[in-house]
């Protein structure tokens, strides 16, 4: 059996940093596929430098050719007040935000600059939450909404050279994570990738090779069905790359219970300290609720 075409008809789609790399597959794939299509991009370097409206004039232009609809936008996603704008003041709605605008400012911790600090935490953090805080009153208001977070595998592991933009990838898993649990009575689904892709970003540091089976392209398909009105998913990340797809989720240790008396010192604890890192029983916890229950088993012991 063939599989479905997903459409998104009628709906409007907000996709920051679209005038290239994974944006611009997205805004592509959507307009398409019958969305308006918010085509947002600053338009300067992949360090954040400069600006310019050609990259998402290119990519308007590109979706209109071939019958869809879109307009461009040219803020920065730091004013994502003025990109939901677009998207009302066009279309009249929005039902898919797609936060996916980066930058990167690479650099050991030892030699980092607060600009490169502050401008990672600006375009990835407060522009992630400015064009989510503009979206979310017509959201709630009709009971929809998909919203897509980007992360990296930077943040959730770490990576050399990048404590700035893994701080602000993480960031984003705690946000999303959190507007999952605030949206979901309004049928608003929030979600996260961690995406590896070729891109201008990835090219200086990724030999070709590698590259070519990186497409951006090969990302879409797992956004899409995460913005989709059929889809039920909310609160979860999903790594993604070269046609592999898989979703993660915390785990942990079935750990140690110590009495909480004066026997609870650093050397009990040390004494017990294979049990703490003994994943053998793992647990994968789903929320604050699930540690309480543990901290109540422990005062319960004899
Ligand atoms: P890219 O540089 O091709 O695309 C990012 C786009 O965001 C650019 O077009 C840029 O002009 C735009 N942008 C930057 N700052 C902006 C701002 N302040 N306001 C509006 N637009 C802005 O890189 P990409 O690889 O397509 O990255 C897309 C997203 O995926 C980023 O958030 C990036 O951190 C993330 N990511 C990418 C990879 C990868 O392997 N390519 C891996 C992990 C995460």
């Amino acid at each position: 059996m063939a599989p479905p075409e997903l459409r998104y008809d009628g709906q409007t789609v907000v996709v920051t940093g679209a005038g290239g790399g994974l944006g611009r597959e997205y805004a592509i794939f959507f307009g398409a596929r019958g969305a308006n299509v918010v085509v947002n991009d600053l338009g300067g370097s992949f360090k954040g430098e400069g600006k310019g409206s050609q990259a998402a004039d290119k990519v308007v232009d590109e979706i209109r050719s071939k019958g869809g609809k879109a307009v461009a936008n040219y803020d920065s996603v730091t004013d994502g007040e003025n990109i939901i704008k677009t998207a009302i003041d066009n279309f009249g709605r929005i039902d898919v935000l797609i936060n996916n605008a980066g930058i990167l400012r690479d650099i050991s911790f030892k030699n980092m600059k607060q600009q490169d600090w502050d401008l990672i935490m600006a375009v990835h953090v407060k522009g992630a939450y400015k064009c989510a805080r503009a979206a979310w009153p017509y959201f709630r208001k009709q009971k929809y909404g998909r919203l897509i977070s980007t992360a990296s595998a930077a943040g959730l592991f770490g990576s050399f050279g990048q404590t700035n933009y893994s701080a602000a990838k993480l960031a984003l898993v705690g946000f999303t994570e959190t507007l999952a649990k605030e949206g979901f009575k309004y049928n608003i689904l929030c979600n996260v990738i961690a995406p590896i892709a070729a891109s201008r970003m990835t090219e200086t540091v990724m030999p070709p090779d590698v590259l070519e089976n990186l497409k951006p392209e090969w990302i879409v398909p797992l956004v899409a069905v995460l913005t989709h009105k059929s889809s039920t998913e909310t609160g979860a990340i999903y790594e993604c790359g070269g046609g592999h797809m898989a979703k993660l989720r915390w785990e942990r240790a079935k750990g140690a219970l110590l009495r909480t008396d004066d026997s609870l010192t650093p050397g009990a604890i040390a004494l017990k300290w294979n049990e703490v890192n003994n994943f053998k029983e793992a647990e994968h916890p789903q929320g604050p609720g699930n540690a309480m229950e543990l901290l109540e088993t422990a005062a319960q012991l004899p």
